[in-house]
């Protein structure tokens, strides 16, 4: 099969090369991959040479069952499935304590077991979850960003009468606005840089978008005399998290999303003195993974929206080098099929 490895040393970091095709494990199916979403944290891990040689990189996918390997009971071929790349042994201290993406006694597809830059992906069976039928197939592959939003939002404990900052609209923070919006939150207030980013902000239901640019979250709750109930840090931005302690209303939560090596300083006075809470949330658990495909598969929340482009595995290598400087750039899909079909017919 056609894939996209890891190549440290070749000018982009990936090429697409020919592998074995994978063959089902006891307990695994074999999915044929419909559409793989193009991750930040992939295109940093290129850039920044922590891939292996070979690895096959990809953790957003969905497609279809295309083989049953022996034990992996109740899938059939031709089955749609979203893939929850997160293996959770479920009984070890990390699974515990709802961290599955530190339990080392299962596979994480597209980190330590292969992933979904490619046509074919083994599965352990108990990492899918069916589609309905008549689901766009595509739509798979939402599942998985939608999923660390709902971790996060989860950790925010907000309710309907909040007000919640989204700082950071990249794909993470407009998938942050889809589930504080499907919480039934009152006020969701975003913050971003782009004008695409800030506009696809908008649409994805934020009721004020900030171009921080302009005007700093500071000068906003300056000027509004509200301040917020949680901040989901979703832009890795400096500063960024010190702005957020700033701005949250006594008893309210800085839910840090975005992974970055950077150090902030935190002021402890408002910390303990207004009882706020600073909190990392990074991936998700399995249930928020089935949340989110119910999310998705309802059809209320518009995240196929967020697609600006869709290539096939030929030009991954290209667009993985494009989203270093993402610009407009939202969420791009790998769509392995598209290399034989020709160009999107969705333009
Ligand atoms: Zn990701
Ligand atoms: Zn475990």
């Amino acid at each position: 099969m056609k894939a996209v490895v890891c190549a440290p040393d070749a000018p982009e970091g990936t090429a697409v090369t020919d592998v074995p095709d994978p063959a089902p494990e006891p307990g695994e199916v074999v999915v044929e991959v419909n559409a793989c979403g193009l991750c930040g944290s992939d295109v940093h891990a290129i850039e920044h040479g922590r891939t292996v040689e070979g690895q096959i990189l990809g953790h957003e996918f969905g497609g279809h069952v295309v083989e049953v390997g022996p034990e992996a009971r109740g899938w059939r071929v031709g089955q749609a499935v979203a893939v929850n790349p997160l293996g959770a042994c479920g009984r070890c201290r990390a699974c515990r304590k709802e961290l599955p993406f530190r339990c080392t006694a299962a596979p994480n597809l597209g980190i330590t077991a292969p992933g979904g830059y490619a046509e074919y992906v083994a599965v352990p069976a108990d990492q899918l979850v069916a589609m309905p039928d008549g689901a766009p197939v595509e739509w798979g592959a939402h599942a998985e960003p939608l999923a660390v939003a709902l971790r996060a939002v989860a950790l925010a404990a907000v309710g309907p009468a909040d007000s919640v900052l989204v700082y950071g609209v990249g794909a993470i923070g407009l998938n942050a606005i889809f589930a504080l919006r499907a919480a039934g939150v009152e006020s969701v207030v975003g913050a971003g840089r782009s004008p695409g980013r800030r506009h696809a902000a908008a649409a994805a239901g934020a009721d004020i978008v900030l171009d921080t640019r302009a005007v700093s979250v500071r000068e906003h709750v300056a000027r509004t005399g509200r301040r917020f109930d949680a901040v989901l840090e979703c832009s890795a931005a400096e500063g960024a998290v010190e702005e957020s302690m700033d701005v949250l209303a006594p008893g309210g939560t800085c839910v840090v999303v975005a992974l970055t090596s950077a150090a902030a300083k935190v002021p402890l006075g408002p910390l303990v003195g207004e009882g706020l809470g600073l909190v990392g949330s990074c991936a998700f658990r399995p249930i928020d993974f089935t949340a989110a495909v119910a999310h998705v598969t309802s059809g209320r929340l518009p995240v196929a929206d967020l697609i600006s482009e869709r290539v096939g595995l030929q030009e991954t290598p290209d667009a993985l080098v494009r989203l270093r400087r993402p610009g407009d750039l939202v969420r791009v899909l790998t769509v392995p099929g598209a290399d034989s079909r020709g160009p999107d017919p969705a333009g």
